[in-house]
């Protein structure tokens, strides 16, 4: 963190208890986004139930993940896991067809037993390529955030890429999972101002994964993509540094960063995006009144938070109280934290007991955090929103601005009825 930011913003450090999900949860957005994929969870019955209860009703009716239970004689190195995840792998490839990526999805189970994920994945794409690609990454965690799980199965997907044949035309690649209809609303916009060669990471079936190359510029639509920028970075792509795609000034600043890249002039670019600037604005006039004025205080969960929290202050008037984020990445946030106020308290890693205390002292109006906080702080009176659904919901880009302030205002509303 630059010594710049700390004089203007203080930042609480703490490395304590805290509750959050591991990253097999990002299983749940990205099994629907790649259509073709399957994850397979190699882990415990713990990991199934906490698939089964996060994923809740989303569950497809034919499932694309699932997971292959590690017994108590795998755990005691009675049985050949090898052997046994050949098997399941076997019978799933051959009662599924249409799988064509299959990710092997490592779990704390499986690091205890020292199963060897990469070297399984090897060992059965040589068996089931060309047909199936396989792939692994590990979802566990003690010490991660939930969707720290995109960011590493982003980053498997990294190798996977084509590259980009040298003197071909510049790319733009958009990195992080984008609802379907955001995905479509970005690519007209994009191409109303002239570029046409967009792709995005993940794509929506893995037999059009994009290329990469020295001639490949990329936006993060998620901040919690840290490795992935890395990996394609080392694969010679170069990160466009921009604000994140929420709300109206976090769209036009993350769409500006492209335009800037492809010399897009200004005229064309205020043509193509003052439509949905005006839109925007329009439809956040019914929330601002509700949210203006409201104290939010935000627990460290999604790594959304400070795209959020800017866009909740500076668009619909919502005071800050503190703002709690697992990973502060400096340089992917950098116009964000230019956007906060000086007087909002940042907090970085979390020690619960002592967030708690000060949440209940100051007494806010709402806030964010994970499924653990929020039953008790409703319990207390405190008006929740679980981070956990920001995730899943589409919230980029102008047209969705609306709905992500009616996702503030809506609890709100619920408590108000409740006390009437
Ligand atoms: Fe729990 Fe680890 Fe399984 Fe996640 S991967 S559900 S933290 S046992």
């Amino acid at each position: 963190m630059s010594a710049d930011l700390e004089r203007r913003i203080p930042i609480i450090r703490e490395r304590g208890q805290h509750s959050v999900f591991c990253g097999l949860t990002g299983i749940i957005w990205l099994h629907r986004k790649i259509q073709d994929a399957f994850f397979l969870i190699i882990g415990s019955r713990t990991c199934a139930h906490l698939m089964q209860s996060a994923a809740g009703v989303m569950i497809f009716a034919e499932p694309r993940f699932g997971t292959a239970i590690i017994e108590e004689r795998d755990l005691a190195g009675m049985a050949d896991a090898n052997e046994e995840l050949d098997r399941v792998v076997g019978r799933l490839l051959e009662r599924r067809p249409d799988i064509r990526m299959l990710f092997l999805v490592g779990s704390c189970p499986s690091e205890v037993i020292k199963l060897d994920l990469s070297r399984a994945a090897e060992r059965l794409s040589q068996h089931y390529s060309p047909g199936v690609r396989i792939l692994n990454y590990t979802g566990s965690g003690i010490e991660t955030t939930f969707t720290q799980g995109e960011d590493s199965c982003l980053s498997a997907l990294v190798p996977e890429l084509e590259t980009r044949p040298a003197g071909s035309n510049q790319q733009l690649l958009v990195v992080g999972t984008l609802a379907d209809i955001v995905e479509d609303q970005f690519t007209r916009l994009f191409k109303a101002m002239g570029i046409e060669q967009v792709d995005y990471l993940p794509s929506r079936r893995s037999d059009t994964l994009p290329s990469v190359g020295e001639n490949t510029v990329f936006l993060l639509a998620q901040p919690f993509l840290g490795e992935t920028a890395r990996a394609l970075e080392k694969r010679g792509a170069k990160y466009l540094s921009a604000p994140f795609p929420l709300g109206v000034e976090g769209t036009t600043g993350w769409l500006k960063a492209a335009a800037t890249a492809f010399d897009v002039d200004e005229a064309r670019f205020d043509e193509v995006t003052q439509p949905g600037i005006a839109r925007a604005k329009k439809s956040l006039e019914t929330y601002i009144p509700q949210l203006t004025g409201k104290r939010l205080f935000m627990f460290p969960d999604s790594q959304l938070e400070i795209p959020l929290a800017r866009f909740l202050h500076r668009e619909v008037g919502m005071e800050l109280l503190e703002i709690g984020t697992p990973y502060l990445h400096k340089g992917h946030l950098e116009h964000e934290l230019a956007w906060l106020p000086e007087d909002v308290q940042l907090s970085e890693g979390q020690d619960v007991d002592k967030q708690l205390d000060r949440c209940r002292a100051a007494k806010p109006d709402v806030v964010v955090c994970g499924l653990g906080q929020a039953n008790p702080l409703e319990a207390e009176g405190i008006t929740t929103k679980w981070s956990i659904e920001l995730v899943f919901s589409p919230i980029q880009g102008y047209d969705q601005a609306a709905d992500l302030a009616e996702l503030f205002a809506r609890p709100l509303l619920r408590r108000q009825k409740l006390k009437v």
